[in-house]
């Protein structure tokens, strides 16, 4: 296994930053998860779109060219013979003495890991996953992909300690903003698909936005708007959506069955078409 740091390719094991690299502690960077699904990358443009913005947000440099970073992501997949797995990738705003206050000539940190993956057991596509509410105790700048990300392992944690996969986070005013990492999505009583829209209070999934394409391309009609946990747990349907689940159904909401409790047509035919976009069969 390789990985990659500031222009080498260095066995995994032997990868390390500096001790005053700021992402270690200030969290100040981002980064992006890509899936690599039989030997190519999902949705990369996309990915590194996101990237870019989320540095321009931030005022962190590139530390390379982005065309450079697409060399060095396809060298990562060659080197790794990557078939499936899961591609990282995290800018910090590099090593400094500590200060709050940005370095004057930062020299931004790039680091790149791969890690083979076996993807979800298939039991969780047919039974569908728990998810279980909680407040959203995050800044507001959900938005940017940054590094910090305690309140997500405290409730990835919680969800998990309450037997589920995947906790989805509340607003105060009760709706839902998204999974600790994934996006939210349910399929209302009246059958209408609904996801949260982007703005500063979600990160817009570049899965979101590749599902809401085909959505447009099948003719599937969908609301971008904010729903409360009572409206998700009255509906017919739910699912998660993030690169690494593509689109997860989900069948228990803090423990209530949704809809029959069994995964629903409207969230497999997007998971199918989204894989169809992706140009690969299922690997589940
Ligand atoms: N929201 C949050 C908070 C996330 O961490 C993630 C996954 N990193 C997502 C949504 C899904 O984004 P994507 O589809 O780009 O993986």
């Amino acid at each position: 296994r390789i990985a990659y740091v500031n222009g080498r390719y260095v066995p995994h094991g032997q990868a390390s930053v500096h001790i005053e690299d700021r992402g270690f502690q200030f969290a100040d960077g981002v980064y992006e998860v890509v899936t690599i699904v039989a030997g190519r990358l999902a949705d990369e443009q996309g990915h590194l779109t996101r990237l870019a913005r989320s540095l321009k947000e931030l005022s962190i440099p590139w530390p390379v060219k982005p065309r450079t970073l697409r060399m060095i992501i396809t060298e990562m997949v060659r080197r790794n013979r990557a078939v499936n797995a899961q591609l990282y990738i995290q800018i910090t705003r590099g090593a400094a003495p500590r200060d709050f206050r940005f370095p004057v000539n930062p020299a931004p940190t790039l680091v790149i890991t791969c890690r083979r993956t076996a993807f979800q057991p298939p039991a969780l596509l047919d039974k569908g996953i728990a998810v279980v509410t909680m407040p959203d105790i995050r800044w507001q700048r959900r938005d940017i992909k940054s590094v910090s990300l305690l309140p997500q392992v405290m409730g990835k944690q919680k969800a998990h300690e309450a037997g589920a996969f995947e906790g989805w986070m509340v607003d105060d005013e009760g709706q839902v903003t998204e999974g600790c990492s994934s996006n939210a999505w349910i399929v209302t009583a009246d059958g209408v698909l609904v996801t949260r829209q982007p703005s500063n209070a979600i990160l817009n999934g570049i899965t979101r936005l590749s599902i809401l394409e085909v959505a447009r391309e099948q003719g599937i009609g969908f609301q971008e708007r904010p729903f409360t946990v009572a409206e998700a747990l009255a509906a017919r349907e739910a699912f998660i959506s993030s690169a690494t689940t593509f689109a997860l159904p989900v069948t228990r909401i803090d423990g209530q069955m949704i809809g029959d409790g069994r995964p629903g047509p409207l969230g497999r035919r997007l998971r199918r078409a989204y894989m169809d976009h992706l140009g690969v069969a299922d690997p589940l």
